[in-house]
C-alpha cells in the first residue's frame, strides 16, 4: 500500500439518505448510510440484491444527488459542486468498473483505454508505458487490439480495470465486478483488483452481492435495506495507526 503523509478518509458518507419516487411511490433505497474509508483501504460493501449497493455507489461516484446527508471525496463536498465541477472531480479522483463492463463496441480494448483518457481531460499525454505496467499486471497484453466482442467476459473486465487505473484515479469504484464472470475469470478479476489496489496504492470500493468475493477486502460493509448492519476488518487488513485491531472475518455461511 502506498503511505501518503495525509491521514484524512479519502472518502466519506454522512447519514446518506436516497429516496426514489415515481407518482405515489417512494423507494427509500439508502437510509442513513455513514461511513469512513482512509487512503489505500480496500472495502468491500456486500448484501443482497435489493438492498441499496448500486444505489450507494452511484451516491459515491457523484453520479446522483443524495436526498439528504453528504458525500466527501478528499474534503470536497459533492453538493457544493455544480454538475461540471461535480463531473471534473469524478473524473479526476474516480475510476469506475461495472458489471457488464461498458466497454464501447466499435473500439478495440486500447481504443477504450485512450479514450477514457482523453475524456478525463488529463494535460499530460497518455503514458504509454504506465498502459504497459497495467497490461502486465492485468495479463492482457497482446489482448488490446481485440474488440470486446474478440475478448473473453473476463479480459473484457480486465480492460475495463486497466481503463479505470489509466488515468490513475485515487478511487476505484466497481459495482458488482464479477457478476457477469465464471468462477475462473471472477477469482483472476478480484485477485487483480487487490493485487492493483496493493501496487499501486489507490483506494477501492468493491460492491457485491458475493460474500467470497467480498472477503478480499480489508474491510466489509454489510448492507441491508439500505442500512449498514456491520462493519468488520478482515485478516487481510494491515490496521494502520488510530485503527482498530483487525478482527476475524465473518464470512463463513453468510
Ligand atoms: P442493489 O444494487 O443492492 O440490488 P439498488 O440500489 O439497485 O440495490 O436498489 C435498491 C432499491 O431501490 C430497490 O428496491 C430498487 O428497486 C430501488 N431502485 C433502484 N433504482 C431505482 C430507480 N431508478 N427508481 C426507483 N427505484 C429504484
Ligand atoms: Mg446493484
Amino acid at each position: 500500500m502506498v503511505q501518503t503523509a495525509d491521514s484524512s478518509p479519502i472518502i466519506q458518507a454522512e447519514n446518506l439518505t436516497k429516496v426514489y419516487r415515481s407518482g405515489k411511490i417512494e423507494v427509500q433505497a439508502v437510509r442513513g448510510v455513514s461511513f469512513a474509508v482512509p487512503r489505500g483501504e480496500f472495502v468491500a460493501i456486500v448484501g443482497p440484491s435489493g438492498s441499496g449497493k448500486s444505489t450507494l455507489f452511484y451516491l459515491l461516484g457523484g453520479l446522483t444527488r443524495a436526498s439528504s446527508g453528504r458525500v466527501v471525496i478528499d474534503g470536497v463536498d459533492f453538493a457544493t459542486l455544480d454538475d461540471a465541477a461535480r463531473t471534473r472531480l469524478r473524473r479526476q479522483r474516480i475510476g469506475f468498473v461495472f458489471q457488464r463492463f461498458n466497454l464501447l463496441p466499435t473500439l478495440s480494448a486500447m481504443g477504450n483505454v485512450e479514450i477514457a483518457y482523453d475524456i478525463s481531460g488529463q494535460k499530460e499525454p497518455m503514458d504509454r508505458a504506465y498502459l504497459d505496467h497495467l497490461s502486465d499486471l492485468l495479463s492482457i497484453q497482446g489482448r488490446l487490439v481485440h474488440r470486446p466482442n474478440e475478448l473473453s467476459g473476463g479480459e473484457q473486465q480486465r480492460v475495463a480495470i486497466a481503463r479505470a487505473l489509466i488515468t490513475r484515479p485515487a478511487i476505484i469504484l466497481a459495482d458488482e465486478p464479477t457478476g457477469n464472470l465464471d468462477t475462473k475469470n471472477s477469482d483472476a478479476v478480484l485477485s487483480m483488483l487487490r493485487r492493483s489496489n496493493k501496487e499501486l496504492g489507490q483506494t477501492t470500493l468493491m460492491i457485491t452481492h458475493n460474500m467470497e468475493a467480498a472477503a478480499i477486502a480489508d474491510r466489509i460493509l454489510q448492507v441491508r435495506d439500505g442500512m449498514i448492519l456491520s462493519d468488520t476488518r478482515t485478516r487481510f487488513a494491515s490496521a494502520p495507526a488510530g485503527h482498530p485491531p483487525a478482527v476475524p472475518p465473518s464470512v463463513a455461511g453468510d
